[in-house]
């Protein structure tokens, strides 16, 4: 259990690494950001940063000998910079879900060993799986890229009558996995936390829409049946115990109607704090940022309370340019990013509007 004035050592320094380090700041925690991007907007709110490379040993024993747990913002960080960091100082989540979550494949696997639904997939590393998988999950369907994919990026839609091979070969015929495209009603997702003593508490079932590929809007409460609500916390609970969790992940699923019935699937683990999870800066009487740095702490999770009907709509590319106006709204809270540049589909801040119960 850490005690105030110890400090956690993050790897990754974009906003969500920003968002920790304001949070731990206000449980008289420090924060000691890793990154090796030298315009990480999480450097500006630490008193410490290291920018070096994730494959940069010496600088990474140092980052180990100053910190006294270390997590993370950023699941792609390199499997062997985990396994390094873990012999060295405490690294939560473990790095065994960075393993998992890493490849989309060995991630649709351990779902569905855990009996929760996904859509329908398969394997694709040559011409031939492609065809025995499009005969399998049937068309329309997703390729996507087993590694490094996220909004929308590494993904290709496979209509009825277009030259599936044409498709792969535009994600540069990579490892992939074929998904059966999911008619879904909605997009929903849950944010649990899990403490180092095992007790799980999971935010209330945020609904999200995109645009692009990538996040525009979450609202709460999700659109959905408090029957189907508790299925989607059940999930997440049981996927944060099987894992051995400690802090905070997010799970993203489709709300499918099968008959009368609403059921979900999931689509996606994100083993960190989340996009659709920053309603709970001010809609909640705790955020998922605060939730992830108690329970790496090893201190105990607070229970959220919503404060009302939520709304979060992201500041991608060159809106944050014009997001003057929503200082006068009544019930909005601006939050930026600090980062210069507000290149095409970069998420620069976020807007949170709380509306009565
Ligand atoms: P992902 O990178 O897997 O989170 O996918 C990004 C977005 O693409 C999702 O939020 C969905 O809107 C859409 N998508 C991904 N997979 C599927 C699927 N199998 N069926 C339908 N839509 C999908």
């Amino acid at each position: 259990m850490l005690k105030p004035g110890a400090t956690i050592g993050i790897l990754g320094g974009g906003q969500l690494g920003r968002m920790l380090a304001i949070a731990a700041q206000q449980l008289g925690l420090k924060v000691h950001i890793y990154s090796p991007d030298k315009d990480s907007c999480a450097f500006d709110v630490v008193h410490a940063f290291t920018c070096a490379a994730y494959e940069d040993e010496a600088a990474l024993g140092r980052f180990a000998g100053s910190v006294d747990v270390i997590t993370y913002e950023f699941e792609n960080v390199p499997a062997k910079t985990a396994a390094f960091l873990a012999k060295r100082k405490q690294v939560m989540p473990n790095p065994r879900v960075l393993e998992i979550t890493q490849d989309r494949l060995i991630e649709k696997n351990f779902i569905s060993e855990l009996k929760i639904g996904t859509a329908p997939y398969a394997s694709v590393h040559s011409a031939s799986q492609l065809a025995a998988g499009i005969e399998k999950v049937g068309l329309p369907a997703v390729l996507k890229t087993k590694q490094l994919g996220y909004d929308g990026k590494g993904q290709a839609k496979i209509a009825k009558g277009v030259d599936a091979n044409a498709a792969w070969r535009s994600l540069k015929n990579e490892p992939c996995i074929l998904e059966g495209f999911v008619n879904f009603e909605r997009e929903v997702s849950v944010i649990a936390a899990r403490s180092a003593d095992g007790k799980v508490e999971c935010f209330e079932v945020t609904e999200n829409e995109h645009r692009d590929h990538i996040l525009h809007l979450s609202k709460v409460p999700a659109k959905v049946s408090p029957a189907l609500a508790a299925e989607a916390r059940k999930i997440a609970t049981k996927i944060a115990k099987a894992f051995d969790y400690v802090g905070v992940l997010a799970v993203e699923m489709f709300v499918v109607r099968a008959g009368k019935k609403q059921t979900v699937l999931v689509n996606e683990i994100a083993p960190r704090v989340h996009n659709s999870g920053h309603w709970t800066i001010d809609g909640a009487t705790v955020s998922q940022f605060e939730q992830h740095i108690r329970a790496v702490a090893g201190w105990p999770l607070a229970k959220p309370v919503r404060l009302g009907r939520v709304e979060m709509t992201n500041l991608i590319g060159t809106e944050a340019n014009e997001a003057q106006h929503w200082l006068t709204v009544p019930g909005a809270s601006l939050h930026l990013y600090g980062k210069k540049d507000p290149r095409p589909g970069r998420k620069m801040g976020h807007v949170t509007r709380v509306f009565g119960k």
